[in-house]
């Protein structure tokens, strides 16, 4: 039930990481705060379909 999703940076649009989760446990989009290496900082990177 783990689905692979895609992380974006907020910034730049870039999709710079893969992740999964569990989408019973966590219907919402996700967000983390990770680092790009476009910006060449941490921003806050967004689940995109
Ligand atoms: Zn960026």
């Amino acid at each position: 039930m783990r689905e692979i999703v895609t992380l974006a940076c907020g910034t730049c649009k870039r999709r710079n990481y893969t992740t999964t989760k569990n989408k019973r446990r966590t219907p919402d989009r996700l967000s983390f705060k990770k680092y790009c290496p476009f910006c060449r900082t941490h921003t806050e990177h967004r689940e995109t379909k």
